[in-house]
């Protein structure tokens, strides 16, 4: 059984990035998550402030992780643990440069082709606060 990370109840997958924004079937993308933590209302899928909070986590990690410039795609499939098919089929669009792909490029389409920022949760929360 899969474990709610925040409470240990039995859990689903949530993609961090959804399928529906671009994101990834890889690991560091899941997050387990029982019903409440998940679609609840504290939940990343009704609490925006928590779901850019996630993402902003996942963008950390992957910053951390990618630590060169440029990277080919069987690096990412040994450290992300990604099919190699999915990704050769993601990475048609970007340039490969004899290095390999931009690190920059893996990470802004491993995000759904979006650069998150602090400034979006305290956009957010300024957003909250004048309500
Ligand atoms: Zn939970
Ligand atoms: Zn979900």
């Amino acid at each position: 059984m899969l474990k709610c990370e925040i409470c240990g109840k039995q859990a689903d997958k949530h993609h961090i990035v959804y399928r529906s924004q671009g994101g990834i079937d890889f690991p560091l993308n899941f997050k387990y998550l029982c019903h409440e933590h998940h679609r609840g209302k504290d939940g990343p899928h009704k609490n925006r402030k928590l779901d850019i909070q996630y993402k902003l986590e996942l963008q950390d990690s992957l910053e951390a992780l990618l630590y060169k410039d440029f990277y080919f795609l069987d690096e990412l499939v040994e450290l992300l643990h990604i099919n190699k098919g999915m990704l050769k089929r993601i990475f048609k669009e970007y340039r490969l440069y004899k290095e390999g792909y931009k690190k920059s490029d893996i990470i802004y389409r491993f995000m759904g082709k979006k650069v998150y920022t602090h400034y979006m949760m305290e956009e957010y929360c300024d957003f909250i606060a004048n309500l």
